[in-house]
């Protein structure tokens, strides 16, 4: 599976709609300190599901969403698009293209989720992605500080980490759910 482009408007320092297309294996994002470069990562965890305001750097999850600045207002809404080539047929859809797309808005808190622009549940984003194996707490995000705490890990905690590694979690998931019904 290939992350073909991400598409922000709103999203933390990024005010105007930016479209970052990864045409190539390896991608590097280079930038002076403050530029936005993390802003990137945090806006692909985002759209993966990621719930933890801290995780994202902030106090509410609406500080996600653009605050203004010197010379631009704030602005109501953060939407970032992640758009997916599926052409193996990684995520479970017959599509070659597949777009996840998260939204929130400043004045009511509203969030929207969206695959293929048809509103969806978190869950529908949550189960896509977890199939693929690419989970926000999957090791396709390997951030600073990760592999300390690996190395400093407990067993059970290491386990935990070869578990979602080894694609098993989601089944321990889908067991948990199963049981609560
Ligand atoms: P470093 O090289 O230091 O890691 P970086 O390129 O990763 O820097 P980021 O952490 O991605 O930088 O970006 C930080 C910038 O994003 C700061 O200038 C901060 O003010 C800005 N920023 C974060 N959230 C918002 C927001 N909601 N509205 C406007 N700007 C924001
Ligand atoms: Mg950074």
């Amino acid at each position: 599976m290939f992350l073909k482009r991400i598409e922000m408007q709103g999203f933390k320092s990024f005010a105007d709609k930016v479209v970052i297309q990864f045409d190539h294996d390896v991608t590097g994002i280079v930038g002076p300190n403050g530029c936005g470069k993390s802003n990137i990562t945090d806006a692909i965890r985002w759209v993966l599901g990621e719930q933890s305001v801290k995780s994202l750097r902030g106090n509410a999850m609406t500080d996600v969403i653009f605050a203004g600045s010197a010379d631009r207002r704030m602005v109501n809404m953060a939407e970032v698009t992640l758009v997916f080539d599926n052409s193996r047929r990684d995520l479970n859809s017959e599509l070659d293209e597949i777009e996840v797309t998260r939204r929130l808005y400043r004045n009511n808190g509203e969030a929207q989720y969206l695959i293929n622009r048809n509103p969806v549940r978190l869950k529908d984003v949550v189960d896509l992605i977890l199939d693929s194996g690419l989970g926000k707490d999957s090791l396709s995000m390997i951030s600073q500080g990760n592999i300390s705490s690996f190395a400093e890990a407990k067993p059970i905690e290491r386990r935990a980490i070869f578990e979602d590694a080894a694609g098993v979690s989601k089944y321990k998931k889908r067991k948990l759910e199963s049981l609560s019904k």
